[in-house]
């Protein structure tokens, strides 16, 4: 009998590369991965990724795609290509989890949150002619994950993508994480991790945890043993990862960090001062204060690990002098490289509900407008800036954060607080990427 054909879509923007501008900052489509290593085995499985190639017709009986927000428009257009030659299409990911009665109408399936519960469910409905409309799944407690088929990833990727935990309780205003995620952490057994990470063939790893170590005594403790787990099993890889600021409490298990590997954090530092910080609900950063920024860099670059620090324009308490502010701020820090966005209201955040009941979303035509909630262009209307003029002042902000001048200063100062040329090195082309991708990413 001749194998099934699965065919796995990773759409990109068609508007703006953002960060596929750059190879380092690509991230492998995992969830694809998973999906292809829990499909039963008399399927023959494929993956197109626009992260390198574009799309082009390739012959399947099933087609299943992924989307961000900001990709949802190119993963309708893909999918309606199939649809019109009969072919099924089921559609996951972020984007159709937050708004499936729109994505519906694009697609054949849907499935809502984790795919692992429901997945089998999906294909023996399909096999038998009874694909339903709309999979919820619900989240599991503990993350029984497979090894993604990382086999069927573009051999281009610098980075590996993996996945320790899922979820976080903070609840931010402008961030979807804790409705798709879940606000609870949880956690894949660190053996799962271990036996993972030991068969990634790249030297370069990124933890796409939303927060590595988490808040609780029982996340740090299993942070601690993942660290412990990697330094006894001798594995020699490089990792980045994203963390609170709380990542800076515990010497000891940032040691264990760089042990392990670890060269570079990210951190959502959002703003400076409390009113963007009480708009952004971050709050962790405002019961600490921004005057202890300096201070969590310090103790980070104490144990040979550089920070990315993550910023964001555009808050409705923003003026032109907060925005240069920050951009001022950021620059004195002490943070090694920045990852700048501007405000953006995503579907499933409290920001977007908000944005939506006060009639303010510049651009309504949805879907196709979905390409520009990508963190680079202003969407919200504001209440002192025409958007105009808060995509130049913004513009003006980062452009003196990523100046030539400040990359050379940055460098040498990296190499000083962390002693680490390996963080350094990171860090620098790090620095290179975002400033790129801002500067030099916003058309295609
Ligand atoms: S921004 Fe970070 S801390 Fe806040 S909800 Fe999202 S993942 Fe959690």
């Amino acid at each position: 009998m001749k194998r099934k054909t699965l065919l796995l879509i990773n759409p990109a923007n068609q508007l703006r590369p953002g960060f596929h501008i750059n190879r380092a900052t690509r991230n492998q489509p995992l969830s694809l991965g998973i999906i292809a290593a829990i499909t039963p085995p008399g399927w023959k499985i494929k993956i197109i990724d626009e992260n390198f190639r574009d799309f082009k017709f390739y012959e399947a009986d099933l087609v299943g795609l992924t989307a961000f927000t900001s990709t949802a428009p190119r993963a309708y257009e893909i999918a309606a290509i199939y649809r019109e030659k009969g072919i099924k299409t089921v559609m996951g990911g972020i984007h159709a989890s937050m708004v499936p009665e729109e994505s519906m109408q694009f697609v054949d399936a849907v499935v809502q949150g984790e795919a692992e519960p429901v997945w089998a469910q999906v294909i023996s409905d399909f096999e038998s002619g009874t694909l339903k409309r709309l999979y919820k799944s619900p989240f599991a407690k503990e993350i029984n994950q497979p090894k993604p088929r990382r086999d069927l990833f573009h051999p281009g990727y610098i980075c590996a993508g993996l996945q320790t935990t899922r979820g976080c309780p903070m609840n931010c205003s402008f961030c979807s994480v804790s409705a798709f995620n879940g606000q609870h952490y949880r956690f894949r057994p660190v053996d799962d991790v271990l036996d993972e990470l030991e068969e990634v063939p790249q030297k370069f790893v990124f933890f796409v945890d939303d927060n590595i170590i988490g808040q609780s005594r029982e996340s740090k403790e299993r942070a601690r043993q993942l660290f412990e787990g990697i330094i006894r099993r001798g594995i020699k890889k490089l990792w980045i990862s994203q963390s609170s600021i709380n990542f800076a409490d515990d010497e000891a298990l940032l040691k264990l960090a760089y042990r392990s590997g670890c060269r570079m954090i990210f951190l959502g530092i959002e703003a400076e001062s409390e009113d963007q910080l009480k708009e952004a609900n971050k709050k962790l950063n405002l019961s600490r204060g921004s005057n202890t920024y300096r201070q969590v860099f310090r103790k980070i670059h104490k144990h040979g690990i550089g920070v990315i620090a993550g910023f964001i324009f555009g808050w409705d308490s923003d003026t032109p002098d907060t925005i240069m502010q920050r951009a001022r701020f950021a620059v004195n820090c002490g943070a090694d490289s920045f990852q700048t966005s501007v405000l953006t209201p995503l579907p499933g955040t409290q920001l977007f509900e908000k944005i939506v009941s006060e009639n303010r979303l510049i651009y309504t035509n949805f879907p196709n407008d979905w390409q520009r909630y990508d963190y680079f262009e202003p969407t919200i209307k504001h209440p002192v800036f025409s958007s105009e003029n808060l995509y130049d002042s913004i513009s003006k902000a980062i452009r003196h954060i990523f100046s030539p001048w400040n990359i050379i200063l940055r460098n040498m100062k990296t190499l000083w607080n962390t002693r680490s040329f390996s963080a350094t090195w990171i860090l620098s082309l790090n620095y290179w990427h975002y400033r790129n991708i801002f500067l030099k990413g916003r058309k295609r």
